[in-house]
C-alpha cells in the first residue's frame, strides 16, 4: 500500500549553497547529510510538516543525477512515496504493467529501501517506492 508522500527529490550543482537558500525558506535545518555511493549522490534532508525535502547533487560524472542536470534540467527531479511492503509494491506495479527501473529493492539514503518506477510508466515524473527500514 502507498501511503504518503515521503520526499520530493531536487537536484542541485551544490548542495550547500541549495541548503542555505531552503533552509531560509522553510526555517528549518537539515536534519540529516549522507552520501549514498551506489548512487553517485550526495544528498541533504529538511523537515516539511510529514514531508521532506531531499537536496540531491552528484559525485560522479556518472551520477543520474549529473547526467539529469547536463540535459539541461534543474531543480524538481523526482517523487518519493512512503510504502508499508516495498516487494508487494514492486511485484503489484509489474503486474500491472509499469516499468521499474529497479526488480529488486536498493539500499537508499536516510535509512530506506527503495525501487525506481521508470519515467516511461508515469507520464515523464520519476518515481521512487521506500519504505523504512526497521
Ligand atoms: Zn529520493
Amino acid at each position: 500500500m502507498i501511503k504518503k508522500i515521503e520526499h520530493l527529490g531536487i537536484a542541485v550543482n551544490d548542495i550547500q549553497e541549495a541548503l542555505s537558500v531552503f533552509e531560509t525558506l522553510l526555517s528549518t535545518s537539515s536534519y540529516k547529510e549522507e552520501i549514498v555511493e551506489s548512487e553517485g549522490v550526495k544528498t541533504a534532508f529538511l523537515k516539511v510538516g510529514e514531508s521532506k525535502i531531499e537536496l540531491l547533487q552528484a559525485t560522479n560524472e556518472s551520477s543520474p543525477i549529473a547526467k539529469f542536470l547536463e540535459k539541461g534540467n534543474k531543480g524538481f527531479h523526482h517523487v518519493a512515496f512512503e510504502v508499508d511492503n516495498i516487494e508487494e509494491e514492486i511485484k503489484r506495479l509489474t503486474d500491472k504493467g509499469f516499468i521499474l527501473i529497479h526488480q529488486t529493492p536498493k539500499e537508499g539514503a536516510d535509512n530506506k529501501r527503495i525501487a525506481f518506477l521508470h519515467p516511461k510508466s508515469t507520464f515523464g515524473l520519476l518515481v521512487e517506492l521506500c519504505q523504512e527500514k526497521s
